[in-house]
C-alpha cells in the first residue's frame, strides 16, 4: 500500500475501465431497448450473484476450455476449511444453478429468462477484449422445441436491429446430439492426426483432451488445415438433422437470413444441436458480438433433472463500440434548467426545482452562484429545452421567466401558474424535444 501511495494516484486495473456518464447514456439506451424487447416476449429477469463455487464453473463451463483452464478470477475466501471461489466468466452457470436450487422448473413449464451485468475472465485486453465485461443474455430452460431455437435468435435479431446496428452476419452450425459427436470426433481426430505437429500450441493439446476447438482456433497455420476438415454436417443423425431443418425453416420464415459455418463448435458434451454467432464486419479482430446454442445436457451435468435448453449471450462492449459509430449520444433530454441569482432567489430556486421534479420533469439546477450570464452559458450547453430564471425581483414577486432555448421567447409567470399548468407544459416540451 506504502509503495502505491508514493507513486501517486491508484490506477484502475488493467483490462477494466470506467464507463463514464456519457458513454452510460449508450448503455442505459441499450438497456432499455432491451428490457423492452423481452418484456414483450415474457422473458423474467434473473439476477444470480456475480461469484459462485469455483466447481460450478468448472463444470458447467467445462475444465478443458481457455476459461476454465487460464482465465478465471479464483481465490480462497476466508472461510475456513479454504473454499474456493470464482468470479463469475460468464452468466449461464449461475442462471442453471439457480434454477435448479430454487426448483423453477419444478411446474413443468418453460423458463424463460434473462440477465445482464459484468463478467470476469483473465484476458489480454484489447479493442472488445476487456477483464471485466459486460454480457446481456437469455436462457429459455425446458423445451427441445425449434421454435425456442428461433425464437432466442429472433430475439436477438430484433434487439440488434432496432438499435439500428448494420452490417452483421450471422453464422449457423447445428453440433449433433451427444451420438453424432462421438463419430465426428473420431474423425475429426484421423484427419487431423497426420498434421499434428504443425497445429499451434493450444490445438495440439487439444487433439486428445477437446479436438473440436480446434475448428475455433485463431492460428492462421492451424485454420489453414482444418479448411478441409470432416464437416459435422456429414455426421448428424436424423433427429438431428430434422431439428436442424426445422431451426433453418422457421429462421427463413421469420426472415432472418444465415449462412451455415460447419466449423462454428463448442466441444463439450452438453452442447447439443443449434450452435451460432452474430458478427460484425465492423470491429477488427473481436468481431463477435452474441454467440449462442442449445445446450440439453447442461442441466443435467450440474445436478438437475434432464432439461432441454437454449440461449445466448451478447458482448455489450462490442455492441456500444458498434453503436458509437453509427449513433451521437443519446440525448439526456432534460426539461428545464433552473438559474437564480440573490439569497432569496437562490433559496426559492431549489424548492421550484424540487417541485417540478415532483410533478414528473426532468430538471437540473444550477449551484454556481455565478453571473447570469454564464449560469445562461450552462443552461444552453445542458440540452434544457427551456430555461428558469429567477431573479431578486422574481423572488420578491413569486414569479419565474420562463424561457424556451429554441426559440428563445420569454416571459414572466406566477410561480403557483407554472405548477399548475404543468399538464400543458409537458405537452409543449414534448412537442419540442
Ligand atoms: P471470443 O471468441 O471473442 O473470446 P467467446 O467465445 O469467449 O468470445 P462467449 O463466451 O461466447 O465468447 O461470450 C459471448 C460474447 O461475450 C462474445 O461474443 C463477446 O461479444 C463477449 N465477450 C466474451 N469475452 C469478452 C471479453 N473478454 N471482453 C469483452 N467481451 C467479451
Ligand atoms: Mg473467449
Amino acid at each position: 500500500m506504502g509503495s502505491e501511495s508514493l507513486m501517486g494516484s491508484i490506477q484502475a486495473l488493467r483490462g477494466t475501465r470506467d464507463i463514464l456518464p456519457e458513454e452510460v447514456r449508450y448503455w442505459q439506451w441499450v438497456e432499455a431497448i432491451a428490457r423492452q424487447i423481452l418484456d414483450r416476449a415474457a422473458y423474467q429477469e434473473i439476477r444470480p450473484p456475480i461469484f459462485e463455487r469455483t466447481d460450478l464453473f468448472a463444470r458447467g463451463i467445462g475444465e478443458a476450455t481457455d476459461i476454465v483452464g487460464k482465465e478465471m478470477y479464483t481465490f480462497n475466501d476466508r472461510a475456513t476449511p479454504p473454499r474456493s471461489v470464482t468470479l463469475r466468466p460468464e452468466g449461464t452457470a449461475g442462471v442453471v444453478r439457480a434454477l435448479i436450487q430454487n426448483n423453477l422448473y419444478a411446474s413443468g413449464g418453460v423458463q424463460r429468462l434473462w440477465y445482464t451485468g459484468p463478467m470476469f475472465r483473465y484476458e489480454n485486453p484489447q479493442a472488445g477484449r476487456q477483464r471485466q465485461f459486460h454480457q446481456l443474455g437469455v436462457e429459455v430452460i425446458g423445451s427441445a422445441d425449434p421454435r425456442a431455437d428461433a425464437e432466442v435468435i429472433a430475439i436477438a435479431t430484433d434487439i440488434l436491429q432496432t438499435l439500428g446496428l448494420k452490417n452483421l452476419r450471422f453464422d449457423l452450425n447445428s453440433v449433433g446430439n451427444l451420438e453424432d459427436r462421438h463419430q465426428y470426433r473420431e474423425a475429426l481426430v484421423n484427419y487431423l492426426m497426420p498434421y499434428q505437429d504443425e497445429l499451434d500450441k493450444d490445438s495440439q493439446e487439444r487433439l486428445t483432451r477437446n479436438p473440436m476447438r480446434i475448428l475455433d482456433s485463431k492460428d492462421e497455420r492451424t485454420q489453414k488445415i482444418t479448411q478441409d476438415a470432416p464437416s459435422i454436417l456429414d455426421y448428424l443423425g436424423s433427429d438431428s438433422k430434422r431439428h436442424f431443418e426445422q431451426v433453418q425453416q422457421l429462421l427463413s420464415n421469420l426472415g432472418i437470413c444465415y449462412q451455415l459455418n460447419p466449423r462454428l463448435v463448442r466441444g463439450l458434451d452438453y452442447y447439443t444441436h443449434t450452435a451460432f454467432e452474430i458478427i460484425s464486419d465492423d470491429l477488427g479482430a473481436q468481431a463477435t458480438v452474441c454467440g449462442g446454442g442449445r445446450y440439453d445436457g447442461l442441466v443435467q451435468e450440474l445436478g438437475g433433472a434432464p432439461t432441454p435448453a437454449v440461449g445466448w449471450a451478447i458482448g455489450l462492449e462490442r455492441l456500444i463500440i458498434l453503436l458509437q459509430q453509427i449513433q451521437e449520444t443519446p440525448r439526456q433530454g432534460l426539461d428545464f434548467y433552473v438559474v437564480s441569482r440573490g439569497e432569496a432567489a437562490e433559496a426559492q430556486s431549489l424548492k421550484l426545482a424540487q417541485q417540478l421534479r415532483q410533478a414528473g420533469f426532468s430538471v437540473e439546477l444550477d449551484l454556481s452562484g455565478s453571473a447570469f450570464k454564464k449560469q445562461f452559458a450552462r443552461a444552453s450547453r445542458s440540452g434544457a429545452v427551456a430555461c428558469l430564471i429567477l431573479g431578486e425581483e422574481e423572488a420578491q414577486t413569486q414569479t419565474v421567466q420562463l424561457k424556451w432555448m429554441a426559440s428563445k421567447e420569454q416571459s414572466a409567470i406566477a410561480i403557483a401558474d407554472l405548477l399548475e399548468k404543468a399538464d400543458e407544459l409537458r405537452g409543449q416540451i414534448e412537442s419540442l424535444k
